[in-house]
């Protein structure tokens, strides 16, 4: 091979059309196959429980439901209440840790293959070609004047953008309990028709128009990932020692004096936010890996080894060391450790959540009443709460030392609407004379499922 031309005039054809990003031109992106092209494709299957998810059913309701107007959750067998919300709180703690310790390890990874932007402008892309043709060929249709076919392929382009939009922004919806039929029926309210339209909208735009600009200069996460980062992280890193000097081939063969990379900007032209990675570590690169599938393909075509650019940490690339195992890195020890905490606190509060809540308020003002007979009377509110999404009947009775403690009335089973909460106002009345050093007064609230206790104080004079 060294000795042969090497046939790469077709690398250096459209060459020129590849350079860096500096957010003045629209970037199409060169396709190529490769290892880490197929695992893009791969990734996409993450997102397909999303458009699923709604049409799962579980004891006959919809499995997972967000009851905005009953203030209830679904999630398969657990409902979660407003009051249960700090689980949501456990829930974002772990999925923020979870990208930290992806972003200390891997750097950009979830951009590179499973960000919801990543994944709906790959697939927008991907009808671009079929109907524009490839990056040159979109290029000149842009370049050219207004025709009947440039309006017809962009017509076509365009609809199939707006159908997929509309269809992520629908999807997005029926989780919140409206169905296709409220939709074709024109039965929805105009929130719904508004939320709709700025998801659809924001999938048509930031994945049709915005594809680079969202993650170079909209997220944030590409503003504080280096905070991230270290030199250990593993990245698709420009091997510079064994690359430059760089320089075109002469007449199909490598110049003397040069290193590996031909200079063919492959890598650039594949790359979807424009990065060129021989400029060393961006925050723009959402390290997708195929500006490595791009070179690896230049480098069997002129006879060198794959990896020019691959996969390895900084520290790696400069001391020829292998890097050190991520779990033993202080910074993947401490994230590991906040994000062990949280799941841990959210396992805690799914095992525990109970279907009914019980809180008893004292009535303040006063604290107790004497009556005409001199007994003293307290009164106390008994806020139960049904969690579950059947109706629940309830049963109260109450304990104490105070010797004849008695309820004004006599306790009957109540109702407890699915998802309320219920007041139950409770007299309670003994003889001063009666109420010893122990005034304590325990209120039990039986449903078929649980019995829950609520522990309180009945006040007279003494206690004062
Ligand atoms: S790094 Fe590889 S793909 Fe990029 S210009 Fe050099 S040889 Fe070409
Ligand atoms: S530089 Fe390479 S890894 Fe980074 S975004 Fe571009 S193609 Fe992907």
């Amino acid at each position: 091979m060294k000795d042969k031309k090497i046939q790469v005039e077709n690398l250096y054809e459209d060459g020129e059309l590849w350079v860096q990003n500096l957010g003045d031109k629209t970037i199409h992106a060169k396709r190529m196959n490769g290892k880490f092209r197929n695992l893009k494709w791969l990734a996409i299957v993450v997102w397909v429980p999303f458009f699923m998810g709604p049409y799962f059913t579980w004891n006959d309701k919809q499995a997972i439901l967000f009851d905005i107007d009953n203030r209830q959750y679904h999630l398969f067998n657990i409902t979660i209440f407003p009051q249960d919300i700090w689980m949501l709180t456990m829930v974002l703690l772990f999925l923020s840790i979870l990208l930290a310790i992806m972003t200390a390890v891997l750097g950009r990874i979830f951009c590179g293959y499973f960000c919801f932007q990543t994944i709906w402008t790959d697939i927008f892309t991907k009808i671009e070609q079929w109907v524009e043709g490839t990056p040159v060929q979109r290029l000149k249709l842009d370049k050219e004047p207004v025709s009947f076919n440039k309006l017809r392929l962009k017509l076509v382009k365009h609809s199939i953008w707006i159908a997929i939009a509309l269809f992520s922004g629908v999807t997005w919806m029926l989780y919140f309990g409206v169905t296709w039929t409220d939709y074709v029926k024109g039965e929805i309210t105009s929130t719904t028709m508004v939320i709709t339209a700025i998801i659809s909208f924001g999938a048509y735009v930031f994945a049709g128009f915005m594809r680079e600009q969202t993650c170079l200069w909209i997220c944030p996460y590409a503003r504080i990932q280096g905070a991230m980062i270290d030199e250990q992280s593993i990245l698709p890193t420009y091997d510079y020692y064994r690359g430059e000097r760089r320089g075109r081939l002469k007449k199909g063969k490598f110049v003397k004096g040069f290193g590996d990379c031909i200079d063919c900007h492959q890598c650039v032209a594949v790359c979807p936010t424009g990065v060129d990675i021989r400029k060393g570590q961006e925050y723009g690169c959402i390290t997708c890996g195929l500006c490595i599938d791009a070179c690896d393909l230049v480098m069997e075509k002129v006879g060198k080894s794959k990896g020019l650019i691959c996969y390895t940490s900084l520290a790696e690339m400069k001391s020829n060391k292998p890097v050190k195992v991520f779990y033993k890195r202080p910074r993947v020890i401490i994230y590991a450790s906040v994000l062990f905490l949280a799941l841990s606190i959210l396992v805690y509060g799914i095992l525990n959540l109970v279907p009914m809540d019980l809180k008893v308020l004292h009535d303040r003002q006063p604290l107790f009443v004497q009556l005409s007979d001199g007994s003293i009377r307290n009164k106390y509110e008994l806020k139960v709460m049904n969690k579950t999404d059947k109706i629940m009947p309830i049963s109260i009775s109450f304990s104490s030392k105070i010797k004849n403690l008695k309820s004004k009335k006599s306790f009957k089973t109540v109702m407890i609407p699915s998802g309320n909460v219920k007041s139950i106002y409770v007299y309670l009345i003994a003889l001063e004379s009666d109420v010893g050093s122990d005034n304590n007064v325990i209120f039990v609230v039986k449903s078929e499922q649980v019995t829950l206790e609520y522990k309180t104080l009945f006040f007279t004079s003494k206690s004062m």
